[in-house]
C-alpha cells in the first residue's frame, strides 16, 4: 500500500516529543508521547480507544506517558517513559492499521518502544513488529518476554505482604482477608497466589461469568461489585479501573491498606492525603504494579531477556514500598507524594550526568 501518512509534531512543554500521525488509507489517527528518555528509551503500551476527539486522546497520552517515566524511574528499569494511543473503535481494527502504526513507531528511531495496553493484543503487536523492531512483550517464541500480567501480579502479591507487615506487624498472608476488585489477567493471578498462601480472598468483577469461574477454580469468594469497596478486610486490592479512590469511595473503605494493580488509582492527588487522614496505608500504584514493566525492561539486558534477573528485580518492590512509607512518615506526607518526589529526584540526579536524548 502506498503510504499517505502525515506526521506532525505537537509542541508540549515538559515533554521531549509528541507526534501525531494521520494515514487516511490505513485508517490510522494516532499520537505518540515521548515524555522523558533520560533513563533510557521511552517505553509504554499502545492503547486503542474511541476518544471523543483529539484533545481527549492527547490528554490521556500525556498523562500516561509521564506516569511511565515515574514508574520506570522508581523501579530502576533503565527505561524512560512514553505511550501511544490510536483514536478509533477497537472493534474495527485491521492489519493495515497496525502496519501503519508500526511505520509510525519506526519513524521515531527507537526513542519510543511499544508494548501491550488496553485493546492492543499480542496478535496486534505481532503485526506492528512487521513494520518496526521497537516492540516489546511479544511471546517467548518470538523472542519477547511474554505476557507481563503474571509478573505484575507477583509484584503486587509481594507488595501486599509488605503492606501487611506495616499494618499488622507480620507479612504472613495466612488467615488475612483481601478484597480484590477485578479478577482479570492480573487480579486472577494475584488471587491464586493469595489463596495458595492461605488468605481469605473476596472478589468482585463486572464479568460475572469470569468471577464464577475463578470462584470454582481458585476459591475466591464472590461479592457484589459495590460491596468490594466497603467490606471489612485487611487489604483492598483494586485490579480493575483507575480513579477508584475518590471522594465517594474513601469514606466507606474498611481496610487497613490499599495495595492493588490498577493504574492511576487516586482520582486526584489530594486523595492520597485523604487516605492518610483515614489512617489507611497506601501502596503507590506505579510502585507496586511495576512487575510487568520490570519484566519487559529485562528484554534490554545486555545478554537478552533473563527471567531470573527479572524476578530478582521484582522482589525489590517490597523494599521500595517500605522506603516510601518511611519517607512519608518522616515527612508527614502521603505515600503517593513521597513516590512522586522520589521519581523526580532520581530523574534530576540522572539528568546531571546524562542529559535527555533529544
Ligand atoms: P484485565 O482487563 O485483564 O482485567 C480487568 C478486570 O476488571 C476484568 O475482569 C473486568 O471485567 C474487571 N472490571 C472492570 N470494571 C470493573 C468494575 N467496575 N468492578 C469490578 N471489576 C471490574 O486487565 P489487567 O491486565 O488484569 O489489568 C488490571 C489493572 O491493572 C488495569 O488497571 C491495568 O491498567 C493495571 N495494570 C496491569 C498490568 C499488566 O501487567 N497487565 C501492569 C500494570 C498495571
Amino acid at each position: 500500500m502506498t503510504s499517505t501518512m502525515q506526521i506532525t509534531e505537537i509542541p508540549v512543554p515538559g515533554y521531549e516529543r509528541v507526534v501525531k500521525a494521520v494515514d487516511a488509507a490505513a485508517g490510522l489517527h494516532a499520537i505518540i508521547a515521548i515524555h522523558d528518555t533520560t533513563l533510557g528509551p521511552a517505553l509504554g503500551g499502545l492503547r486503542m480507544w474511541p476518544y471523543a476527539n483529539e484533545q481527549e486522546a492527547l490528554t490521556d497520552v500525556l498523562r500516561l506517558s509521564k506516569g511511565m517515566t515515574y514508574k520506570s524511574a522508581v523501579a530502576h528499569t533503565g527505561l524512560g517513559g512514553g505511550k501511544a494511543v490510536i483514536l478509533g473503535d477497537p472493534s474495527r481494527k485491521s492489519e493495515a492499521l497496525y502496519l501503519a502504526m508500526g511505520r509510525f513507531i519506526d519513524s521515531q528511531g527507537g526513542k519510543y518502544v511499544t508494548a501491550e495496553d488496553v485493546n492492543t493484543s499480542i496478535a496486534d503487536l505481532q503485526i506492528v513488529r512487521r513494520a518496526t523492531r521497537w516492540v516489546t512483550g511479544l511471546d517467548r517464541k518470538d523472542g519477547g518476554s511474554g505476557n507481563p500480567s503474571p509478573y505484575t501480579a507477583y509484584g503486587v502479591y509481594l507488595g501486599i505482604r509488605a503492606a501487611l507487615g506495616q499494618c499488622v506487624g507480620s507479612d504472613e498472608v495466612k488467615g488475612r482477608v483481601v478484597a480484590i476488585q477485578g479478577v482479570g489477567a492480573v487480579g486472577s493471578a494475584l488471587a491464586r497466589r493469595l489463596v495458595e498462601a492461605g488468605a481469605k480472598v473476596y472478589a468482585a468483577d463486572v464479568n460475572h461469568e469470569r468471577l464464577q469461574k475463578h470462584a470454582k477454580e481458585i476459591g475466591v469468594i464472590p461479592v457484589q461489585d459495590a460491596e468490594v469497596l466497603s467490606m471489612a478486610c485487611d487489604v483492598f486490592a483494586p485490579c480493575a479501573l483507575g480513579a477508584v479512590l475518590n471522594d465517594k469511595t474513601i469514606p466507606n473503605l474498611r481496610c487497613k491498606a490499599v495495595a492493588g494493580a490498577a493504574n492511576n488509582l487516586l482520582h486526584e492527588p489530594r486523595h492520597g492525603a485523604q487516605l492518610k487522614e483515614r489512617g489507611i496505608l497506601y501502596a503507590p500504584d506505579y510502585v507496586i504494579n511495576a512487575g510487568g514493566i520490570i519484566n519487559v525492561g529485562c528484554e534490554y539486558l545486555p545478554g537478552g531477556y533473563d527471567e531470573k534477573e527479572s524476578l530478582r528485580r521484582i522482589e525489590r518492590i517490597p523494599k521500595a514500598l517500605k522506603e516510601l512509607w518511611l519517607i512519608a512518615k518522616q515527612q508527614g506526607i502521603p505515600a503517593s507524594e513521597a513516590a512522586d518526589h522520589l521519581a523526580e529526584q532520581i530523574l534530576a540526579e540522572a539528568r546531571k550526568t546524562r542529559p535527555a536524548r533529544r
